[in-house]
């Protein structure tokens, strides 16, 4: 597929083409990573952050935000949840947070792998590479860092003029790929600004860095933010920030890079409720990631607002999922969910 389909595929309108786009995409998901719908347990760590990108609630300058940051001994008990819940992954996300030291994330991956037989996922932003490498030997198997948009301009738009510019994400995804970690990525759809040809584009970057995972929710306005009240005039090609265009990009993705991992993702349930989340599975999508952040702290990640309505007792969410993933006739994961893409580069490695 090259730039001009997928365009013509985001401009598509007719739902009788579009529903031939659902059914490819399915039956490229069942085919390259079949009917498990894999779990990965989030924790949002901290959301103490030092950078002020333009989309986010937990922005350096929202000072409206009360911070935390998780002891170590916290995110020991919601990786035991995730055991208990039968999760093959722990995620840990966080805002770019320096005093997240590298020892301390080490330690506590090392402590997680001793434990329990997780996969670790982390997504704490844009770090060095010796943290990179240092989180590696303790165990990590995974880093997720979106991109947000290909778009040199959007990105320098939406990011403050001190934060890493989009070369240095690329560059920081290739060395995360090299370093043998399974990749994860993604953007936003609709960021305002956002035109469809940057998309389209956007989509191809995804084959181009051999991702592994990708990402793509809705960007959702945040009062707090600049974006969040921003009346520019919009460019006349302006993406918007729906769940069809989502879906677009989820089952794009999913022809792309027929084995990758894809969420369905929490922005998108913000967006268009449970039955979103839903067709987001049935459209190319096949991971889901239960909060496991205690509701106290998960209140107080707010990078989009309604974040906060999704939060729900841990058990309570997962018997429903389990019983949703059912309903439509797929299975809940219970391994690790590991990208065969991954596997295959590294074959022989640790985690066959
Ligand atoms: N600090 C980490 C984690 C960021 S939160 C990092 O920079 O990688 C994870 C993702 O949430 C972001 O990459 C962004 O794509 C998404 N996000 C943030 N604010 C959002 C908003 N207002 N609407 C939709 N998605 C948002």
């Amino acid at each position: 597929m090259d730039l001009n389909q997928i365009l013509s595929w985001l401009a598509q309108t007719n739902d009788a083409a579009l529903t031939q786009l659902w059914a490819q995409a399915d039956a490229a998901r069942a085919a390259n990573v079949g009917d498990e719908v894999q779990l990965r347990g989030l924790v949002e760590i901290s959301n103490h952050c030092t950078s002020n990108c333009a989309y986010c609630g937990i922005r350096a300058a929202n000072t409206t935000v009360t911070r935390y940051r998780m002891e170590a001994d916290e995110i020991l008990a919601c990786a035991r949840d995730a055991r208990r819940l039968g999760y093959g992954t722990l995620v840990l996300q966080s805002g770019e947070d320096a005093k997240l030291s590298t020892d301390f994330i080490t330690d506590v991956v090392s402590r997680v792998k001793a434990e329990t037989t997780l996969a670790v996922t982390l997504s704490l932003g844009v770090r060095p590479k010796e943290d990179l490498e240092a989180w590696k030997a303790a165990g990590a198997d995974r880093y997720l860092l979106r991109f947000e948009t290909s778009d040199p301009a959007l990105f320098a738009k939406i990011h403050p003029p001190r934060c890493a510019p989009l070369a240095q994400r690329l560059a920081m995804l290739r060395v995360i790929h090299d370093l043998g970690f399974e990749t994860g990525s993604g953007v936003m759809v609709g960021i305002p600004g956002q035109t469809y040809e940057s998309l389209a584009r956007d989509i191809l970057l995804f084959r181009e860095l051999d991702l592994h995972m990708v990402g793509v929710g809705p960007w959702l306005p945040h009062p707090q933010t600049p974006l969040g009240h921003d009346e520019g005039p919009a460019p006349k090609d302006q993406v918007p920030n729906d769940e069809l265009t989502t879906y677009k990009v989820v089952a794009l993705t999913r022809l792309l890079i027929p084995d990758a991992n894809i969420p369905s993702t929490t922005a998108l349930t913000a967006r268009s409720g449970v039955e979103g989340r839903e067709l987001g599975l049935q459209r190319g999508a096949n991971v889901i990631m239960p909060n496991l952040t205690p509701p106290a702290y998960r209140r107080l990640y707010e990078i989009y607002p309604a974040k906060a309505k999704t939060a729900d007792n841990a058990d309570a969410f997962d018997a429903r999922i389990k019983a949703r993933i059912r309903a439509i006739g797929r299975v809940p994961g219970e391994g690790r969910g590991d990208s065969r893409a991954h596997r295959r580069h590294w074959q022989g490695g640790q985690h066959d």
